[in-house]
């Protein structure tokens, strides 16, 4: 048969995931005893005033077209919601609602890059962002990072990775897989660094609530107009409210950014979900109660890993403050991620993401949205997985 596929689409890296991911489900199936760390999405509900709202607007008759950008109400419950909590000035016809936060980056990418601009990415990275990158037919420039600095790039690092095609930088703090959050004074290095070059940034936040300990989260836009300017902020309802199936993300920009994302999205996927929309005022303007409950839950699950991580032989663990993943280091157990991965499942019934899924070959990302009884019976698995490798 003639070849009918796109070169954008050939240049795609099939999810390494998706091997030790279908074995594991398979092995679940057929009713064998697995300890899941892969999850992506917090293992509570939405909470019910939002499935509330979102079934009486769909029995009040919201069921069509919205604007193609979301509705006015939900625009400007992201608006207040950003100057209230993010500091952050944006009038509503700024903000962007879209079908989840993955899709909002998507918009950024491919309303932002030229063809072999470039967008400098640090590793281990969220592994969506480099093919959306190269969707687009830019090309993703990665810096490597290492548990030594937690994970974060240096601003001469940055200063260093940027040539004259360098247009967009993303900053994902808290961090999909590394758990790391950025404090104020290092994201402010680093926008600065952007400034001088004019290197505008995509400030992944959707991860803004879930951090522990005494990190706290910042917004790069709310520094200053300088910041504003080069900055678009990315955030979404999939974490902070457990509604990762009614894909809804939402984007705020410089006007001219938000316009061209407008268009791009007008003529793509239109509006996200009419009725998801009103859970979605439901959920920005409402209580925020379950946040802290949440947050303390994730919190001890943390600790409880960490301190059982470390304490194995061959394995080493950052104290990473944020998001829902750690990603410990697995070098000294002589085996590369993705071996790992695989005889783990095999011979101890764990499902872990191998690394190199990711952009490192040292480490796995194990994520604490699963229940603590998991977490006990999957540390002990782990623990006699390695102990008799080192
Ligand atoms: C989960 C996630 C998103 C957005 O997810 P959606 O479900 O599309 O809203 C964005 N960035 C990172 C780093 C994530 O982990």
């Amino acid at each position: 048969m003639k070849d009918y596929v796109a070169e954008r689409c050939k240049v795609l890296t099939p999810s390494l995931t998706l091997a030790v991911d279908a074995k594991a489900k398979a092995m679940k199936a057929a009713g064998e005893d697995v300890c899941g760390f892969g999850a992506g999405e917090p293992d509570f509900d939405t909470p019910q005033h939002i499935k509330d709202a979102a079934a009486a607007a769909m029995a009040k008759g919201m069921t069509k077209y919205t604007p193609s950008s979301g509705t006015p109400e939900l625009r400007k419950a992201i608006a207040d919601k950003l100057a209230r909590v993010n500091g952050i000035q944006y009038s509503p016809n700024q903000v962007i609602v879209s079908c989840g936060g993955k899709h909002s980056c998507f918009n950024v990418v491919f309303a932002t890059c030229n063809p072999d601009d470039e967008v400098i990415i640090p590793a281990p990275y969220w592994l969506s962002y480099p093919e959306m990158v190269k969707m687009a037919g830019a090309k993703p420039v990665f810096l490597n990072t290492s548990d030594a600095t937690q994970f974060k790039i240096t601003p001469e690092q940055l200063r260093a990775a940027i040539t004259p095609r360098t247009k967009l930088f993303i900053l994902n703090s808290p961090s999909n897989p590394t758990g790391s959050v950025y404090t104020r004074a290092e994201i402010e290095a680093l926008g600065r660094v952007c400034l001088e070059k004019g290197v505008l940034v995509l400030s992944d936040e959707i991860y803004e609530n879930l951090i522990y300990d005494d990190a706290q989260h910042s917004s790069l836009a709310s520094f200053g107009p300088e910041f504003y300017d080069i900055t678009i902020t990315v955030n979404g309802l999939s974490k902070a409210y457990s509604m990762t199936g009614w894909r809804l993300g939402y984007l705020a920009a410089p006007e001219p950014i938000a316009k061209a994302i407008d268009a791009v999205q007008s003529h793509s996927t239109s509006n996200p979900t009419s009725f998801a929309q009103a859970g979605g005022v439901a959920a920005i303007n409402g209580p925020q109660d379950h946040l802290a409950v949440w947050r303390a839950e994730f919190s001890k699950r943390r600790a409880y890993m960490l301190q059982r991580l470390n304490a194995i032989p061959g394995v080493s663990c950052i104290d990473a403050k944020g998001a829902f993943y750690l990603l410990p280091n697995i070098s000294k157990v002589g085996l590369k991620p993705l071996d790992f991965a695989q005889q783990l499942l095999e011979e101890e019934k764990v499902a872990v993401v191998p690394g190199e899924a990711f952009g490192t070959d040292q480490h796995i990302r194990l994520s604490y949205a699963c229940s603590m009884t998991n977490i006990e019976k999957g540390l002990d698995r782990i623990e006699r997985f390695c102990r008799k490798r080192t």
